[in-house]
């Protein structure tokens, strides 16, 4: 996508945080640390963890926490249980998701949401949990790493997109729609 953006005469400028947005003069500016940025349109695409960059957009959404684990190399384990080497996901609204990785020699297994801001404790024994309820199989499997990540569920649990004002535009809040809406919506 980068690369076609550069093509089409686009540029990206990485490490750039905007810090602030304002209106002035008929364009809008942005502002970074080192630079600013005068656009005619603005499209506010940061998932959803702006802070007070745009307070109304942080005032959106409920930041909700999901959980990855992945398991030590357990090829011949692994395969009494998953052969496919599709992605797997289940259908409850918490649902669990994962696939085979490293040529099937390791689970990359995803699960749970919560509202909480901190990791649970335990977190590898809880999502290890999980997949021991689908697969008994795989109980005597170690988890090698665990670790969270924030997504962003806007209230009507339905991805944002629309227009602030003059110049300024959002699409974001794609929590549990997954990554595939958010190229859906960009157009
Ligand atoms: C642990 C975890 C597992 C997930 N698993 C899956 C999965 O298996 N399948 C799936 O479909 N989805 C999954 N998701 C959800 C998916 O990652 C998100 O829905 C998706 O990435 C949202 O895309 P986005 O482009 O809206 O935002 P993001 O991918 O979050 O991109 C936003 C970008 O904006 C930047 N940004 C933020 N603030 C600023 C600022 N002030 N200035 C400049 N840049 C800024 C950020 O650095 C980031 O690069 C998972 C999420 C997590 C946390």
């Amino acid at each position: 996508m980068a690369n076609e953006l550069v093509k089409l005469g686009g540029r990206i400028f990485e490490r750039s945080r905007a810090n602030k947005i304002s209106r002035e003069n008929g364009t809008t500016m942005i502002e970074t640390l080192s630079g600013r940025v005068r656009a005619k349109d603005v499209l506010i695409t940061c998932g959803g963890y702006t802070d007070r960059l745009v307070p109304k957009l942080a005032d959106s959404y409920i930041p909700i926490s999901t959980y990855m684990v992945i398991t030590e190399p357990a090829k011949e384990l692994i395969s009494t249980a998953i052969r496919s080497t599709s992605a797997i996901g289940d259908s409850r609204r918490s649902s669990d998701y994962y696939r085979l990785v490293d040529n099937g020699e390791r689970i990359l297994w995803g699960g749970m949401i919560t509202t909480r801001q901190a990791e649970p404790a335990r977190l590898g024994i809880l999502l290890k949990n999980r997949m021991v309820e689908t697969y008994p199989q795989l109980a005597s499997i170690n988890i090698e790493r665990s670790w969270s990540g924030k997504m962003a569920y806007a209230k009507h649990l339905m991805p944002q997109i629309g227009k602030l004002g003059e110049g300024l535009w959002y699409c974001m809040s794609f929590g549990g729609h997954g990554m595939n809406t958010t190229a859906i919506a960009e157009r």
